[in-house]
């Protein structure tokens, strides 16, 4: 087999174990990486310190491993990176794409209007008059104009950046470097071909795209997943409870991720060996039965018998 340049990745963040939803996510993007003859990346994004939940980290990968999933390379950690971000964005600073800002969060909300992704930022700072000895963020300037990409899954999607969520911040004030920076670096400098991941990321690709540009990065492919949801039609995640995935019941749990993914593994795989059934799944991926939605809501009630 000639080896492909395909290289995916799976980026939980340690902000709790993972729960169904994750699952899906990290299913899907190691069966693409593989049916592909990838290689496929584990990356802990810790960044916002404040989210992080102490031992999530080594309950993600214990469970990761339980389920089977074997990972190219050292896994990433985000916290160990700090000073290639910052190297990053003071490249940045010299090229005057950034701007400190020392906006409060009232002064947004006076002036900005609702976005796609909270408050847009009404652009005070921009004029760089104020004065920046006090605690201050780093916003990137965003051009405007249509960011156009054609999704794996969701199909072709549009997003004018600047009109959407507006210049948008690199690093904190709180010196926490923000998930947009942290991503497209750490998959760009790991050579990361393509992301499939869920679909609530969908708002953030622009803004991915965007900054894969200014820094002069091969622009990634993605596929973005239909997010597990219950029946409120709430993402599954941390924040409405959803359950971790509880040891001993991989098999089931993986048939579901298959199913869910829109793959129909046979009646007598149920509860097989985990083994069969990986080796089921990478002969039967295809990535083009994945139901194009952004959200499927599934009931658990029976998961947990
Ligand atoms: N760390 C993000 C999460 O856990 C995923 C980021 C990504 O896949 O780009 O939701």
């Amino acid at each position: 087999e000639s080896s492909s340049a395909y290289v995916g990745r799976f980026a939980p963040s340690p902000t709790g174990p993972l729960h169904l939803g994750s699952l899906v996510a990290a299913v899907a993007s190691y069966l693409d990486a593989r049916a592909h003859g990838g290689r496929w990346l584990l990356r802990i994004e810790d960044v916002d310190q404040t989210r992080n939940q102490l031992g999530a980290q080594n309950d993600i990968v214990e469970t990761l491993a339980r389920f089977g999933f074997e990972w190219d390379g050292e896994l990433l950690v985000q916290s160990d990176r700090h000073h290639r971000y910052r190297f990053i964005l003071d490249d940045l600073i010299e090229r005057g794409y950034v701007y400190p800002c020392s906006c409060s969060r009232r002064e947004v909300a006076i002036y900005g209007r609702q976005g796609l992704d909270g408050l847009i930022y009404p652009g005070i700072c921009r004029l760089g008059v104020r004065k920046t000895n006090v605690p201050h963020s780093w916003r990137l300037r965003v051009d405007g104009g249509l960011i156009v990409f054609a999704d794996l899954i969701q199909g072709v999607f549009a997003q004018d950046v600047q009109q959407t969520v507006g210049d948008y911040v690199l690093l904190r004030a709180d010196g926490c470097w923000a998930y947009q920076l942290a991503v497209v670096v750490d998959d760009a400098e790991c050579g990361v071909t393509h992301v499939v991941r869920g679909s609530d990321l969908l708002d953030s690709t622009a803004r991915q795209i965007g900054l894969q540009r200014v820094l002069n990065y091969p622009t990634v492919t993605y596929a973005h997943l239909p997010v597990l949801a219950n029946l409120q039609g709430e993402k599954l995640s941390k924040q409405t409870k959803a359950e971790p995935l509880f040891a001993g019941a991989e098999s089931e749990q993986l048939f579901f991720a298959l199913e869910f993914l829109g793959h129909e593994p046979p009646a007598e795989l149920r509860g097989a060996p985990l083994a069969l059934l990986w080796q089921w799944a990478l002969g039967s991926w295809d990535l083009t039965r994945i139901p194009q939605k952004r959200s499927v809501s599934v009931t658990f009630e029976h998961k947990n018998e």
